[in-house]
């Protein structure tokens, strides 16, 4: 049969697996397994939302101008250098198709996002990965799997779907190590959880350096992941690549109201921050007394802990468990994470309940 042929590399993508709403048998239950926030969305960002919900006829402005310039006043960027997608996914996308093609090798971590393998096939380029040190990014790794084809490294950081965390020196170790024309993009969808309170996620590298680009969205802590924004900062030159591709209006004109608003509440924000830091101590502290059923909480620096299962309770039988009990969580085999579950930080009651539902799994 003569038929539209897709290209052998559009062939190798497995498509994205979003994180699930329902059981198996169609059940509603606590939805931990996309990393959305539990507190649900800023109610400035909520009301700046409705009162734009109705303008429908008209394009949103391509340039995203009240965004940007809220984005620039609040961490002191220059608006120029803020690129912006559907998603920070889409901004992850206009970097691969901007920086690499055809015969270009592009690094990151094994238990990396699975948006950059997609991203990196998408545009025919060859996906490099550089082996972890116990789930964590180990920066020689990458440095190691540097040729003369690398184009891009992605450094998720804090890593999804570890949890695990580059401090600013690795970072700088990182960044150090590549060549010039290597485009080092630091993923921080997670940054505002970051504990460490002086650490800015590669923000201040991305202000001098000409390879960096440093991006962050508005799913996470602020509550917005349904209006899909997300955002990047780069040199000049890197963001005008990026534009030459951009999809014209990928931001709504509610969304961008909404964005704006959210940046203003920062109660919200710091709300959220210390909600999930408790919880998620405590969620970690409740894994270790599961120890000797061979449970492992991965130090977490995000909304998020990767749990590890290392005896009799598998991770699949524990993510059925689960399922059972009312708790979706994410497990990962198709990236090569069979041995365990991304559990995200649920409101106290779903974090209690999901805690007590593992403990009833591992000592059965
Ligand atoms: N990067 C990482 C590491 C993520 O975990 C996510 C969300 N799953 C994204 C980027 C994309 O988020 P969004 O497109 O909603 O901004």
């Amino acid at each position: 049969m003569n038929a539209p042929a897709p290209k052998p590399w559009i062939m190798a993508i497995a498509p994205y697996v979003p994180g699930r709403a329902t059981t198996d048998d169609g059940r509603k239950a606590a939805k931990l397994s996309s990393n959305e926030n539990p507190l649900g969305t800023s109610p400035k960002a909520r009301e700046a939302f409705m009162a734009h919900a109705g303008d429908l006829e008209r394009y949103p402005d391509a340039g995203a101008t009240i965004v940007r310039e809220a984005i620039a006043e609040k961490f002191g960027l220059d608006p120029a250098r803020i690129i912006y997608g559907n998603g920070s996914d889409e901004v992850l996308h206009l970097a691969a198709g901007a920086f690499a093609g055809p015969d270009d090798e592009v690094i990151y971590v094994r238990y990396g996002f699975a948006v950059y393998e997609i991203a990196t096939r998408r545009v025919g380029a060859t996906p490099v990965i550089a082996p972890d040190k116990d789930y964590a990014t180990d920066v020689d790794a990458i440095l190691a799997a540097v040729t003369d084809r690398t184009r891009i490294v992605f450094v998720a950081n804090p890593n999804n779907p570890t949890g695990t965390f580059a401090p600013r020196s690795e970072i700088a170790r990182l960044h150090a190590g590549l060549p010039g024309h290597v485009l080092l993009v630091l993923d921080q969808a997670y940054a505002e959880y970051i504990d460490a309170a002086d650490d800015d996620g590669g923000m201040e590298l991305a202000k001098t350096a000409t390879n960096v680009l440093v991006t962050r969205t508005f799913s996470k802590i602020h509550g917005l992941a349904a209006e899909r924004i997300g955002w990047g900062y780069a040199h000049p030159d890197i963001v005008t690549a990026m534009h030459r591709i951009r999809l014209p209006f990928s931001i709504t004109i509610a969304g961008q109201h909404a964005a704006v608003a959210a940046l203003g509440d920062q109660a919200f924000v710091d709300h959220t921050r210390e909600h999930n830091k408790r919880w998620r101590a405590w969620f970690a502290g409740e894994i270790a007394k599961l120890g000797n059923a061979g449970l492992r909480a991965i130090p977490s620096e995000a909304n998020f802990v990767l749990v590890v299962f290392e005896g009799a309770l598998t991770a699949e039988t524990a993510y059925k468990g689960l399922m059972d009990a009312g708790f979706i969580v994410r497990w990962l085999p198709g990236q090569g994470l069979a041995q365990g579950l991304r559990i995200t930080i649920g409101t106290e009651e779903e974090t209690r309940g999901v805690a007590a539902a593992l403990r009833a799994l591992a000592t059965a």
